[in-house]
Order: C-alpha cells, then sequence, then structure tokens
C-alpha cells in the first residue's frame, strides 16, 4: 500500500521503518526544512528497548546516551539541599530528541521518500483511497493516511475537528532551550524550585553545551503559537524577579535560536482512526512530558501499527480495530502517570 505519513520526529520514521520491512510504500512529508537537530533529552523506559532492538538501533542510540548522573535540588543561593537520582528523569536511557529523530531518519531515507517543506492542506477519503493535496506540491492519491504529527497535529484536526476537545491542559507550561554550559556542569545539572515555578539547567552533548528549562504553573493561555516572541515574554513575565540563576537564564532564553514553548498537555481521544486515516504517537495519544513515556508510546505504537497492518493483509479497518485494542490500556496507564507526574512536579522548596 501506499501510506503517506504526516510527521518526521519519532512515531513517523519509526513507522516508515517497519511499514518498509513490511512491503509497503510510505511517504513521510514533514513541515521543517530537514529534520530537527537538538532539542531536549528524551528517555526511554521498558519495551522501547526491545523495539529499537528489533530495529538493529540500540546499539546507536545507546553510543549517544547522555550518560546523565545524580542532579542538585539548590537553593537561591546555588546550595545544594537534596539530591535527583538521574533514574526519575533519565529512565533506563536518555537521548537529545534531535538524535534519535537523525539516527531513525538515517535508517530510513534510502528506502523511504521524504518530502521536506510540506505539509498536508487537505484529505478527502471514499472507498478506493484517499485525495491529498498539500501547501505547496501537487495532490497525490494514498491508501492510508496516518498523523503522526504531534500535539497539534493538523491531520487530527483535518479528520476530527479542532484540538480543544482532545486536549487535557496539565496545568504546566515549560520552556526550553540551549545555552552554554557556562556552570561548567559535568554530566549533572541543577534544579531550583520556589512555589509554582522550577528552572533547571543541565549538561548537554558531552558537556559542550546545556539546556535549560523554565516551568511555571498556569491556567490555560490565550497566545499564538508562533509567535515566538511573544512565547519568550510570557517566561519572562512568569520568572520576573526570581532569584538564583534566573536572571541570567532570561537573559539567554531572549536570544536562544533552539528555543521550544508549549503548555505540558495530553491528547484523550475515544477512537484513532476514522476510515483511512489513523493516528500514532502524540497526535492520538499525547501522555504529556510528566508521563516521561511519549517517546517510548510513539515508538511501540508505530511497531505495532505496521503489525496489524501486516497481519490484516490489507484490511485497514480491521488493523486499525486491533491496534487501538493493543495500544488502549498501556496509553490510559500512561496518561494516569503523566497527570500523577504533573501535579507533583513542583516539589518543595527548602523551608
Ligand atoms: C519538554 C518535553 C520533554 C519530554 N521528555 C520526554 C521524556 O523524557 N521521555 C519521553 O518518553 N518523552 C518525552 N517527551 C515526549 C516526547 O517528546 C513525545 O512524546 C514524542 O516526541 C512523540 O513523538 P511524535 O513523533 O508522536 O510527535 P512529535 O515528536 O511531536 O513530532 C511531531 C512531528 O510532526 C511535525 N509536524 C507538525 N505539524 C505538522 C504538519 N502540519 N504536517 C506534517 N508534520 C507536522 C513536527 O514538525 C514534528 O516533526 C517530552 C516532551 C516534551 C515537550
Amino acid at each position: 500500500m501506499n501510506i503517506l505519513i504526516s510527521g518526521a520526529s519519532v512515531a513517523g520514521p519509526a513507522l516508515a521503518y517497519w511499514l518498509r520491512r513490511h512491503g509497503h510504500t510510505p511517504t513521510v512529508v514533514e513541515p521543517a526544512r530537514q529534520v530537527r537537530d537538538g532539542g531536549y533529552a528524551v528517555d526511554f523506559r521498558g519495551e522501547a528497548l526491545d523495539v529499537l532492538d528489533r530495529m538493529g538501533l540500540l546499539e546507536q542510540v545507546r553510543a549517544l546516551d547522555t550518560h546523565m548522573g545524580d542532579a542538585a535540588m539548590v537553593d537561591g543561593d546555588g546550595n545544594r539541599y537534596a539530591t535527583l537520582p538521574a533514574v526519575i528523569f533519565a529512565g533506563d536511557l536518555e537521548i537529545l530528541k534531535g538524535d534519535l529523530t537523525r539516527i531513525l531518519y538515517e535508517a530510513t531515507r534510502d528506502d523511504v521518500e521524504y518530502v521536506f517543506g510540506d505539509s498536508i492542506a487537505s484529505l478527502e477519503q471514499d472507498e478506493t483511497g484517499v485525495r491529498v493535496t498539500f501547501a505547496r506540491g501537487e495532490p497525490r492519491m494514498f491508501d492510508l493516511v496516518v498523523g503522526a504529527d504531534g500535539l497539534h497535529s493538523r491531520t487530527r484536526e483535518l479528520v476530527f475537528g479542532p484540538e480543544e476537545p482532545f486536549l487535557r491542559h496539565l496545568g504546566i507550561y515549560t520552556a526550553i532551550f540551549n545555552l552554554d554550559n557556562y556552570l561548567g556542569l559535568e554530566n549533572t545539572g541543577r534544579l531550583y524550585t520556589v512555589p509554582g515555578k522550577a528552572a533547571n539547567i543541565f549538561s548537554a552533548r558531552d558537556n559542550t553545551e546545556a539546556r535549560a528549562a523554565l516551568h511555571f504553573v498556569s491556567d490555560p493561555l490565550d497566545y499564538d503559537r508562533r509567535d515566538v516572541e511573544q512565547h519568550r515574554r510570557i517566561v519572562a513575565e512568569h520568572f520576573a524577579g526570581e532569584g538564583w540563576e534566573v536572571p541570567r537564564l532570561l537573559k539567554e532564553m531572549m536570544s536562544a535560536e533552539d528555543f521550544y514553548f508549549d503548555a505540558n498537555a495530553q491528547i484523550v481521544m475515544d477512537r484513532w482512526s476514522e476510515g483511512r486515516v489513523v493516528l500514532l504517537g502524540d497526535a492520538g495519544y499525547c501522555s504529556g512530558p510528566t508521563s516521561g513515556r511519549g517517546t517510548s508510546q510513539a515508538l511501540i505504537g508505530a511497531y505495532i501499527l505496521a503489525g496489524e497492518l501486516a497481519e490484516a493483509g490489507g484490511d485497514h479497518a480491521a488493523a486499525f480495530t486491533a491496534y487501538e485494542r493493543q495500544m488502549r490500556g498501556y496509553v490510559t496507564e500512561h496518561q494516569q502517570v503523566g497527570r500523577e507526574g504533573a501535579e507533583r512536579f513542583f516539589m518543595d522548596p527548602p523551608t
């Protein structure tokens, strides 16, 4: 089958890999001009490592392990008052998300068509296939379309409608950005917490750089998701007047090139497919950063979806039903972890 996958991050390239192994012809479309490098660190737990192993990629991923050690919780003067064990925030294996994407892309690029700098504009399906128009390219027909385009999935919006009814806000906003490792951290991090806010810095890329994160509690905010300068201002306003390294971090944030800002949120849907279109990874069942399971879900979901399509021998409806049945319990459990993680995210500062 000719299968269009929207999104070239984790779920998309992983699915492309398995679809090729089962003899299908995947095409991956991604709005970014190339695979996204760097980014924040993601960790793997449990079965996702088995999937990487079955893909023959586990050693490559291990080679880029951040080897993060325990981190220190510090007060306003930078003095350690508690230790946060690495296993809590770095799982069984931790890697920069961009490194994982690159590995998945390199493993598939030779026999998968990647279309960068484009995205789906419209989808129209009938019993013979899906007619897809693109923001830039010519319209094309596909047998199936998979939305692996993340929390704010365009595919989901086109097929299921606006995200609001599916989005469960976890009450936290997060900004993450690159900066020099000016504290000289060696495979470790520093975390500073005040009620409802947390700032942290971790070393990255063999201590040659650092990543900072600023988290704050908030009800849903009204802002333009594409206006990065507005995002920086929102974060700066929330952290104005805070101590420790926060003033320096805010200054670094204002000019950081690799800057991420979003709500911590989940996607909760009672079904993940409609006809010939199916959702995969965060697009269908984001469990939120506080679950620490999103990457694993994306990898395992890709493996299961491709496996069920092969098993069903071309009956996509049967395959999608089986995929949902297999994934549902796993996702529900992780979404619970994500909600609980958000509730106890802001550890008490020292009294
Ligand atoms: C701050 C933070 C920390 C996290 N930490 C962890 C962790 O420690 N462990 C863990 O397991 N998970 C973690 N996660 C979650 C993890 O990053 C995601 O669950 C995982 O990346 C999901 O992969 P995905 O491929 O489904 O979606 P995404 O990685 O979100 O990728 C979506 C892709 O779709 C593309 N796209 C967007 N719009 C379109 C469009 N219109 N057309 C085509 N493509 C489009 C995007 O450019 C992107 O390439 C974290 C997430 C965040 C935000």
